[in-house]
């Protein structure tokens, strides 16, 4: 029986299938995959046949059809694998670079690009972030020119996720010679066209089973038929698709807020010091009781967004306050985690070293709290 609100008896058996999975297939191979600073393709094909890479895509494309929570029921269970790169690379790939081929693109590019994304066959990723285009992405310089046939393009991304090996980019580019919002456009890029350059897989505080790449592109060629979408609309459709990505980091995070700290309680139950378990101070309890109640807070607000979502409401202001509270307190719990378990929390052999590395990018991922806190104030009309 679904013991919320929000998902049903089907939800449940989902989770737990995506559960087995993890334990099964992912977790041994953990340390592997870090230690490679890569996830296999051979995951993404083995997800894609499991049917996980589309689970809230229409069934025409090869996609499950189901609702918004069953993409949270994923990226909830994922994020519990003992390597989160693991959840990233299938956050972008599911959550980030491809919804934009369904809302905004033509049938080809849908067969080209979207299916073979749901089975597993091509991996995707979602190039925005630029060195002189952050949290300002008024400030994109990547150029798309328009040539005979097509668009010639010039510029550079960096901190791409599944950028080293991916099949193809979801590519934001300027398109007319003017600064601000307007004049943008999205491409849908094959990664073997001559002139998309992957300059360097760049090292990580964590999360090191997800490759994360900077690109260059140097007079790149594509075609007419590469334009995703209506032209000079890119940055406004890229950011309605974001929203949907700042839900699904904050699901995540609650997940793995929850995991973490589940986890070191376990283990400040059996540790005793002073001829008690630790747990049984009540300074520790306390703090503990703070984080579960902040979890509960924000997980009921982050279900009650995304079934507004869901629903086709647009809730900008909740989504900004869902992935501001979940990412700080995921990583508030991972650090409380550490805490809990002393200086053998500090050691490489125990998982929460791994939480508390992984988790830090999630408060910069996707927009940083400042930016979350930027449009809370907007849409408030401070
Ligand atoms: C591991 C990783 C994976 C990523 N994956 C992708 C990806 O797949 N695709 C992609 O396109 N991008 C990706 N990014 C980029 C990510 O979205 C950006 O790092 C993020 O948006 C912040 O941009 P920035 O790093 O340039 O920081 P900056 O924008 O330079 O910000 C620096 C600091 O200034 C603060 N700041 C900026 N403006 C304001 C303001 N107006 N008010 C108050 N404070 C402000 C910021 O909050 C931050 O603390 C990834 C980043 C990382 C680290």
């Amino acid at each position: 029986m679904a013991d919320n609100l929000f998902f049903t008896e089907e939800h449940d058996l989902l989770r737990q299938s995506i559960r087995e999975y993890v334990q099964k297939e992912l977790d041994p191979h953990a340390e592997e995959w870090e230690t490679e600073g890569l996830v296999p393709r051979s995951v993404f094909e083995r997800m894609g046949e499991l049917g996980f890479l589309g689970l809230h895509f229409p069934e025409e494309y090869g996609g499950g059809g189901g609702d918004y929570f069953t993409n949270i029921v994923l990226l909830e269970e994922l994020a519990r694998c003992q390597t989160y790169g693991v959840n990233t690379g299938v956050a972008v790939q599911v959550g980030m670079a491809t919804p934009p081929i369904l809302a905004f693109g033509t049938e080809e590019q849908r067969q080209k690009y979207l299916v073979p994304a749901i089975k597993g066959e091509k991996i995707a990723c979602l190039g925005i972030t630029e060195p002189g285009a952050g949290s300002d992405v008024s400030q994109v310089s990547t150029f798309a020119e328009k040539v005979d046939g097509g668009w010639k393009v010039n510029g550079n991304k960096i901190f791409i996720t599944n950028g080293y090996r991916a099949d193809f980019m979801t590519l934001l580019a300027r398109t007319e010679k003017r600064s601000g919002y307007k004049g943008m456009s999205i491409f849908l890029v094959d990664t073997d066209t001559p002139g998309y350059v992957v300059s360097r897989k760049l090292d990580k505080v964590g999360q090191w089973a997800s490759d994360t790449a900077e690109i260059f592109f140097e007079d790149m060629l594509i075609g007419e038929d590469a334009l995703l979408g209506e032209e000079g609309r890119g940055f406004y459709n890229i950011m309605w698709e974001l929203q949907a990505e700042r839900l699904c980091v904050a699901a995540a995070c609650v997940a793995t807020a929850r995991d973490v700290l589940d986890t070191a309680i376990a283990y400040a139950k059996e540790r005793v010091q002073f001829g008690k378990p630790v747990i049984k101070n009540q300074a520790v309890a306390h703090r503990l009781a703070d984080l579960y109640t902040q979890l509960e807070a924000v997980q009921a607000l982050t279900y009650q967004t995304a079934w507004r979502y869901d629903r086709g409401e647009y809730p900008v202001k909740e989504i900004s306050m869902a992935k501001l509270m979940a990412t700080r307190v995921a990583f508030d719990a991972a650090d409380e985690a550490m805490q809990l378990m002393g200086g053998y929390g500090y050691m490489m052999e125990y998982p929460v070293q791994r939480a508390w590395r992984d988790i830090r990018i999630a408060r910069v991922g996707g927009g940083t709290d400042e930016i979350m806190r930027e449009i809370i104030v907007n849409t408030l009309g401070l």
